[in-house]
Formats: C-alpha cells, structure tokens, sequence
C-alpha cells in the first residue's frame, strides 16, 4: 500500500527563482554552485518521500513544512505525525566522503560542509516549543537523513541522529514498526502545522537581479531552450521539437515574470517585451484578457 503524503512537496520558491534566474541570466560561478545544490537538494527530499510514501504503517506525512515559533522560523524538510511522536528528518543529498567533526564535515579538496546537526537541534526545540503552544504531548525525535548511496561519513560517533546511506533500510523498517494507531488529535495537529506553514519564507536567498539583464523571450516547456517559433497557435522548439499552445506558454512566461518582479503591473507592453517571439501585441492582449482579470482602461490597464 502507498501512503500518499497528506502534505505534498512542492517546489521551493528559491528553487522556482533560480531556475528563472539560470534560464535567463548568466549567474556566477557561485550562484550557479548555489543553484545546482538546491536542485541537488530537492532530489534528495523527492528520494527520501519515496521511501517514506511505501511505510505500511498508518502515520501523516507532511512534506516540507515553513513554521515559526517564538518569532523564530524554522524548515522542516519531511515531518511524520505517529501515534507517540512527532519525527522530522533533515535530509541531505551530500556525496563523497567526508570525515565527522562536531563542527565541520572535513573532505579532501573540497568544500568543508557545517555540521547539520546543529540546524537539527534548533528546528527541534523549535518545533517542541510549537507543539507544547498547540498542546500536543508527542515526543520529538529528529535525524539527519544522508539519502546519497555515493555519501560516506568516516568516524562518525554510532549514538547520533545520523542516518548514513546503508543504514537507511532498516532505519526505514524500524519507523514501519511504530505504534501506529492515529486519533482525532493527530489529524488535527497535522492540519494546524499545514495551516501555519508560510508558503514564501522570511529570507529568500537568491542572487541579485534586474530586468535589464534578463534575456527575453519565450521558452520551451520541456529544454528550456529559447530557439522557438509561432506556428498558428503553436510554439515549435527547434532543439526537442517539443510544442506547446501559445496561449499556455505565453501564461508560463507571464507566471515566471510575476515570480521574479512580484511588484510589477502586468501589462501588454511588459509581457509583449517580456516574450519577444510573439510579434503581435494585439495576441498578447487576447491571451492575458482571458488568463487574468483586468483592471483601469486603454493605456493604464494592467492585468491580476
Ligand atoms: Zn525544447
């Protein structure tokens, strides 16, 4: 049987401005570092809900929570609500070998990585706190998950909440065996944390961009690739071949314009520049008069 999770993982607002930003800018070589490692990232989570979604055993499954307790907020990447405990798992998709130390994870040549477990014990007493605020007595067990089979952590003290790649299966059937009958109460909780997570984070590390410096232009929905062309109602990628309705890929580019420039009014003029291909500004018009509701009139119209 699979457990869907009753919270599903979607993909992070950074991550969403990041692909935009590689898309359509040059980033540097250590925003393009950043980048590849939350995609690296989110792989990792999107491993780690397989396994979770295949446990037999009745628990709430909430994918990647955003919550706050006493002014401080706090990530949670994978959060399972059992009969007697509440267990949260920071997954990491680090690869290579690495040597513990309380503070550092030490590699040969590369880059040193922070020790997660510090970020563990704050989200967990974050968490506590948010749980004794909602009157919740479960218990807390937290762990950090390195989900990459390529990963391997030398000397690492066997009484930490470190789960390493080969311990992974039997730490998965180990939570198969929790007690696992859930009440009104579970649910209820579960439904208060999904009610409190904040879907746009407080601080949102991206690199610095302007409009200026975008590239413009329509973009094919499966390459990425900005080598299209408006066949009738079509938009035609020259790499895949891949085709899309231009009305649909016209409202993708307008989502991705709204995802980097939150505060710009949306207009025919922006979005007709912002898409370039679409030589008529008469069809972009047409497309976000029947995608958006429009407000004011003539040349002052913008569109929500
Ligand atoms: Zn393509």
């Amino acid at each position: 049987m699979w457990d869907m999770p009753y919270k599903a993982r979607d993909v992070s607002v950074i991550l969403m401005i990041l692909r935009v930003l590689n898309k359509r800018m040059k980033l540097s070589e250590d925003e393009h570092w950043y980048y590849l490692n939350q995609e690296k990232g989110f792989r990792g989570e999107i491993q780690f809900d397989i396994l979770t979604e295949k446990l037999k055993r009745d628990c709430y499954i909430l994918n990647d929570l955003q919550l706050e307790s006493s002014t401080s907020s706090f990530q949670l990447d994978s959060t399972l609500i059992f009969q007697e405990t509440c267990s949260l798992f920071d997954v990491k998709n680090y690869e290579g070998e690495y040597i513990y130390d309380a503070e550092y994870f030490k590699t040969i040549g590369g880059r040193d990585i922070q020790n997660p477990l510090d970020q563990l014990k704050r989200s967990k007493l974050l968490l506590n706190n948010l749980l004794q605020s909602l009157g919740s007595k479960l218990t807390i067990e937290a762990y950090v998950i390195f989900i990459n089979p390529q990963f391997t952590l030398y000397q690492t003290p066997p009484d930490l909440p470190i789960i390493l790649p080969t311990q992974l299966d039997a730490f998965i059937r180990k939570l198969d065996q929790k007690p696992s009958r859930l009440n009104q109460s579970h649910k209820n909780l579960a439904d208060k944390l999904i009610s409190l997570h904040q879907t746009v984070p407080p601080k949102i590390q991206v690199p610095n961009y302007s409009y200026e410096a975008m590239k413009k232009g329509l973009t094919c929905c499966k390459c990425d690739s900005f080598s299209v062309t408006i066949v009738g109602k079509k938009l035609i990628c020259g790499e895949c071949g891949c085709e899309e309705l231009v009305t649909v890929s016209v409202m993708r580019n307008v989502e991705e314009f709204k995802l980097l420039f939150p505060e710009q009014k949306i207009t025919t003029n922006v979005i007709h520049e912002w898409c370039g291909v679409v030589d008529s500004r008469k069809r972009i018009s047409r497309v976000l008069r029947k995608n958006l509701k429009i407000t004011g009139l003539g040349q002052w119209a913008f569109y929500e």
